[in-house]
C-alpha cells in the first residue's frame, strides 16, 4: 500500500470512529475552537491528575481532517503531562508549517517528533487551506489549557 494511500485510510479510521469521543463530567478544563473557513468545531473537556491529563473528550463536526485530527490528538495527549504535550504540539506545528513544506517535516531528534498516526496528516501541508482545519484540535487544546494556569 502506498504512503498517502495508508494515510488516507488513517485518517478516514479516525474521522469514522472518533477516539474520546463525548462530554466529560465536571471537567477541569474545556474550550470551544471553530473554524469559519470550512465550518469546523470542536470542543475539548480535560481532567488532571497533578500536572499529567487523566481524561480528554471531544466533541464536534465539521470536515474528515478536522475531527480527524482532534481525534488523534485526545488519543495522543492523553495521560500526557503538561510538558509532553507541549512538546506534541510543537512537533505538530512543525510537522504541518508551511516553511517546511519541501523539507522532511518532522527532525527525529527533537522532542515531538514521534506523532504516530498523527503523521497521516503531513499530506494536509500541500492544502494550506486545510492546515486550519488540522490545527483547530490542537489550538482548542491549547486554549484550554492555558485556562488552567493562574
Ligand atoms: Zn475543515
Amino acid at each position: 500500500m502506498a504512503l498517502e494511500d495508508l494515510y488516507r485510510e488513517v485518517i478516514l479510521d479516525h474521522y469514522r470512529n472518533p477516539r474520546n469521543k463525548g462530554r466529560l463530567d465536571d471537567p477541569e478544563a474545556s474550550a470551544d475552537g471553530v473554524n469559519p473557513l470550512c465550518g469546523d468545531e470542536i470542543s475539548i473537556d480535560l481532567k488532571l491528575e497533578g500536572d499529567r491529563v487523566s481524561a480528554v473528550a471531544i466533541d464536534g463536526q465539521g470536515c474528515s481532517i478536522s475531527q480527524a485530527s482532534a481525534s488523534m490528538m485526545s488519543e495522543a495527549v492523553k495521560g500526557k503531562t503538561l510538558d509532553e504535550i507541549a512538546d506534541l504540539a510543537a512537533g505538530f506545528r512543525r510537522m504541518m508549517s508551511l516553511d517546511e513544506a519541501d523539507g522532511p517535516g518532522l527532525d527525529p531528534d527533537r522532542p515531538g517528533a514521534v506523532l504516530g498516526d498523527i503523521e497521516a496528516l503531513q499530506g494536509v501541508r500541500r492544502y494550506p487551506v486545510r492546515i486550519k482545519c488540522a490545527g483547530l484540535g490542537w489550538n482548542t487544546l491549547l486554549e484550554a489549557l492555558s485556562s488552567l494556569k493562574p
